[in-house]
């Protein structure tokens, strides 16, 4: 739960400005007030995927188990060995990855053991095979074969050792992790619950697919991007469908959604006129601000509590939605799912195709199309009209180009970041 009095403090703040809130200035406040979800369930490492680890996971056994061959050769006692001139042991065994040999190497004797084998005992060193030749009932070692102790072979638990913290509460579990809890032999994970979230859109002129569309009317797109989204992230969603812009009618979806998850989703209602009695309302119900983040596009933004609820107000058009979950809902939701050290988007500098039109003040996020030039830099082009209503510049877009709110035109050839939407969305 978000605690009220601090939202409110916030607001009181000599910089706080809910009609020109700079995109960092919104990202903090809102990061400051999400309490994460606490319920533990244990999964199967196989369920694993995407999920949050809410305990540390200790290793129960060494990595390797044994002290093995890193090679294909021969195990020997590097004392054997003459250093400069050959010298001929013999062969008492082999140990092959996964069949060990019983016997224990003693003066002047060899195993012949393969990657991955275990260490006979008594042997300290391994020869590689192409410093060796095999001769009758022995080997004949070439000088200077090894030129230490140990040379050639892994030591038990050099990768990880019994008792070792291997991954932290609050990490992501990736197919990395996966596939490292299998070579630990830990089959169940300690995750925190997945996230519900309840998501609904708002206006008047919104059809759902499969209804012809009347005059003045537009099918309702938000919902699907939003639940698709949420799916990315590994969210519970719960889908309400299109609610008019009739008071009573948003007051029972916003009672009922806040009632069954942990967050709030809505797109529209939130500009100019139409937040008006959405504000009255929700201020009844809980504590939401409404900022105008100085932000190109998504500008309004309704953020805060329905009752135990988070809540995030979008708004209406369908880029803006897209923009502003990237830009705010994403990394709030890694976070309530218990995520720790959610890592920001990652950025990066391309030089720009063509010139770019843009009046300081509002950070951008135009919609942009990463290319690799002749000589392996990367440039940037925008997908061309960005109007906020244009859903298809997301789909063409292979990255958004940030301009910072304090920059002005832009000459082909200048830095401009990016942000890969590869990964992201
Ligand atoms: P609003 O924020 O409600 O004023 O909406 C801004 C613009 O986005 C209007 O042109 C709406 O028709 C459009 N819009 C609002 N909600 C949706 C939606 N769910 N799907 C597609 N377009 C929408
Ligand atoms: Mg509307």
């Amino acid at each position: 739960m978000i605690p009220t009095k601090t939202l409110r403090e916030a607001s009181c703040a000599d910089d706080y400005d809910p009609n020109s809130m700079p995109v960092d200035r919104a990202r903090a406040l809102i990061t400051h007030y999400l309490e994460p979800v606490t319920t533990v369930e244990r999964v199967h490492i196989r369920q694993a995927l995407g999920r949050t680890l809410a305990a540390d996971v200790v290793s129960p056994i060494d990595v390797p188990g044994h002290d093995n061959s890193a090679m294909d050769g021969w195990a020997v006692q590097y004392a054997d060995l003459a250093p400069g001139a050959p010298t001929t042991l013999e062969r008492i065994g082999e140990s092959f990855a996964g069949r060990p040999c019983a016997a224990t190497v003693g003066r002047g004797q060899a195993v012949r053991i393969f990657t991955g084998g275990v260490m006979p005992q008594g042997a300290d060193t391994v020869v590689m095979q192409e410093r060796a030749e095999e001769r009758g009932d022995g080997v004949v070692v070439a000088p200077g074969a090894v030129t230490k102790t140990g040379q050639n072979r892994r030591f038990a638990g050099e990768d990880v050792k019994a008792g070792d913290v291997v991954f932290h509460r609050g990490q992501a579990m990736k197919p990395a992790e996966i596939g490292m809890l299998a070579s630990l032999g830990v089959n169940e994970v300690a995750v925190y619950r997945r996230l519900v979230v309840a998501f609904f859109s708002t206006g008047d002129e919104l059809v759902s697919i499969g209804t012809p569309l009347a005059a003045g009317q537009i099918y309702d797109s938000n919902r699907y991007t939003i639940g698709a989204m949420l799916s990315r992230l590994g969210c519970e969603s719960i889908d309400m469908g299109v609610v008019p812009d009739v008071p009573d009618a948003l007051e029972r979806a916003f009672r009922e959604a806040a009632e069954c998850a942990d967050v709030v989703i809505t797109s529209g209602g939130v500009s100019v006129g139409e937040a008006d009695y959405v504000k009255q309302l929700l201020e009844r119900m809980g504590e939401v601000v409404f900022w105008k983040i100085a932000m190109k596009p998504g500008r309004p933004l309704a953020y805060g509590r329905i009752g135990g609820a988070h809540f995030f107000g979008l708004p209406g058009n369908p880029v803006s939605v897209m923009v502003t979950f990237y830009q705010f809902v994403r990394e709030a939701l890694l976070a309530l799912q218990g995520r720790t050290n959610v890592e920001p988007v990652p950025t990066f500098k391309a030089a720009l195709g063509a010139p770019i039109r843009k009046a300081p003040g509002r950070t951008e996020f135009q919609r942009g199309i990463l290319a690799r030039a002749a000589d392996g830099s990367w440039t940037v082009r925008t997908t061309g009209d960005q109007g906020s209503g244009i859903l298809s510049s997301m789909s063409q877009a292979n990255c958004f180009i940030v301009l910072p709110a304090e920059a002005g035109n832009l000459d082909a050839g200048s830095p401009v970041d990016v942000q890969p939407l590869e990964g992201l969305i």
